[in-house]
């Protein structure tokens, strides 16, 4: 017998079950309506792509890409796989030649498969891989000639013979059997991917996207924070005319700044009224520009020079930041650091003109859209690919983890992932969140109940009621049809606790005269109807 084993969710996943289910159709299928009048399309990209698609895009340095994500080797080499995995823990010396004719028989049939993949070009012909091949093999013949000439005794052989060992380690541990593709740790980097992939930029402009689906990061699991969870985001790309600029960041200079601030403010004004719909309650947004090409850098050495200035008052993540990410000590919640950040030189001082003027820009299209909002200097984000206008909206009801969306403009992303040069700007909702605020207010949904039960006894009322409940399907009630007959009393206690509207009794009698018996379950009152009544009642009543 299989020994017994409780399966559960891995750590950081969950079931999403009914009702709340319910909700999540809900807010999705408001989102879809609200972005559709907006004229955005819905695009589903796959939920894994290329590691070094998310590493470019997200940016190396980032928690997301160093430690976040959930990555693997694609390809068909298991057996090859575990081959190294045995040639790696092999214990090799060169006065024990059993092991080492044993290592050689393996390393030679590692090599020769390793060869014959990358000639087949099912392992990827990397300048890698192919290091690491021609180690390979000139360490195997090294080893060979040292053995061959071992006569016992002389370290300098026996040095060279670990050297050789040590190096097809190295070389083994190098070799890649596949592409190493993750699990998308966000969409953004895959929308930019599409829409070079597919040529959008020959599509009228700008191109307007929206998306849902599950996101995996490798994160301490929390309220509000899961390792797999949901998001809802939309990107508008717009390619830059040739002619315009060399690259997207600088495009137009201070002429296209009214154009797209305009865009973001649309952008933000779309959240908003997305989040009005669902009824969220104690929605703020925040705004900042953090800058450009040009501006951004010197304002992150003026600060990395502050910073250094107070280097002994701040935590040891500030201090690490200082040299690594200084916009981000911006963003520490340290009680003991607030002070010293208050007293930092704000971006918005130190913006270039064209910067500057887009955020003044930004904040009057807000304003003539009645998006209210609060500047806050310090909102930076966590990926590296934004730049001048960034916002984040958070709500109530969450705790610590209050951030329901993040957003913000990313000139350039796409010409980074090899396209042209396009302006981009966009958002994520983290929909988990979104459903949780809507929760906490009371907004969840209620149980899935039933508008009619079909209570049945004798064969004849069987085909009637399966007849009625075709009928009522097809109509769009929620019916339920018990699959055997059940005597009266027992099937009108289970339609109570189905929370059905109504139960039709179908009995001798019913199919005998074509009336049938209603019982509303609110009152308990009973009424004989035809079936043409019953419809009409219920299209009525419900
Ligand atoms: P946070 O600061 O809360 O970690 P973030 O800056 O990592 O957020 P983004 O990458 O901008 O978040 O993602 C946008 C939104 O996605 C967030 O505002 C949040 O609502 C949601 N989100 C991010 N990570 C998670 C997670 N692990 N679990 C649930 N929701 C998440
Ligand atoms: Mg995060």
């Amino acid at each position: 017998m299989a020994e017994k084993k409780k399966f559960q969710a891995i750590k950081g996943t969950r079931d999403l079950l009914p009702p709340e289910t319910d909700l999540w159709n809900r807010v999705e299928q408001t989102a879809r309506e609200v972005f559709g009048t907006f004229g955005f399309g819905e695009i589903r990209p796959p939920i894994f792509e290329p590691t070094e698609l998310f590493a470019r895009a997200v940016g190396g340095e980032t928690d997301i890409v160093s430690k976040e994500m959930y990555s693997f080797e694609d390809h068909d080499f298991g057996e090859l796989e575990k081959l190294r995995s045995v040639l790696l823990i092999r214990e090799l010396e060169l006065e024990n030649p059993q092991s080492a004719s044993l290592h050689k028989g393996q390393l030679t049939e590692f090599n020769a498969a390793l060869e014959a993949g990358m000639k087949g070009r099912k392992i990827p012909v990397t300048p890698e891989n192919e290091r690491a091949l021609d180690d390979l093999k000139m360490h195997a013949a090294r080893i060979e000639i040292l053995r061959r000439d071992y006569t016992g005794g002389e370290w300098q052989a026996r040095e060279r013979f670990n050297a050789s060992v040590t190096g097809i380690r190295q070389a083994l541990r190098v070799v890649e059997f596949g592409d190493v593709i993750s699990l998308r740790p966000e969409a953004t980097a895959s929308v930019c991917r599409a829409y070079i992939e597919h040529g959008m930029h020959a599509l009228p402009q700008p191109v307007k996207l929206w998306y849902t689906g599950p996101m995996f990061r490798r994160e301490r699991p929390q309220k509000g924070r899961y390792r797999q969870f949901y998001q809802i985001g939309a990107e508008v790309l717009e390619m830059v005319p040739s002619f315009a600029a060399k690259d997207a960041a600088t495009a137009g200079g201070a002429k296209s700044a009214p154009k797209d601030a305009a865009v973001d403010a649309e952008v933000i004004e779309m959240v908003m009224a997305f989040f009005a719909r669902l009824g969220l309650e104690g929605v703020k947004l925040e705004i900042n520009s953090i800058g450009d090409r040009e501006c951004r850098p010197k304002y992150v050495e003026l600060l990395r020079a502050e910073l250094l200035k107070v280097k002994d008052k701040l935590g040891p993540d500030s201090q690490r930041r200082i040299e690594t990410n200084p916009l981000r000590v911006l963003d520490s919640k340290l009680e003991s650091e607030q002070a010293i950040i208050a007293g930092l030189p704000k971006i918005a001082d130190h913006l270039c003109a064209n910067c500057a003027a887009q955020y003044a820009e930004v904040k009057r299209q807000l304003g003539m859209r009645g998006v209210a909002y609060a500047e806050n200097w310090r909102l930076v984000r966590g990926l590296d690919y934004y730049m001048r206008t960034t916002f984040e909206i958070t709500a109530q009801g969450l705790g610590s983890q209050n951030a329901v969306c993040g957003g913000g403009r990313y000139d350039g992303l796409v010409e980074l992932l090899g396209g042209q040069p396009t302006k981009g700007i966009g958002f994520a909702i983290g929909e988990d969140r979104l459903i949780l605020s809507l929760q906490e207010a009371g907004k969840g949904g209620t149980a899935l109940g039933r508008d009619v039960f079909v209570a049945w006894m004798g064969e004849k009322a069987q085909a009637t009621a399966i007849a009625a409940a075709q009928k009522l399907r097809a109509a769009g009630f929620r019916v339920e049809l018990p699959p055997v007959e059940q005597k009266f009393g027992k099937a009108l206690g289970q339609a109570d606790k189905l929370g059905a509207r109504y139960a039709l009794i179908l009995g001798d009698d019913e199919i005998a005269t074509g009336q049938w018996t209603v019982k509303t379950l609110a009152d308990g009152s009973q009424a004989k109807m035809s079936e043409a009544e019953f419809l009409e009642l219920l299209r009525k009543s419900l």
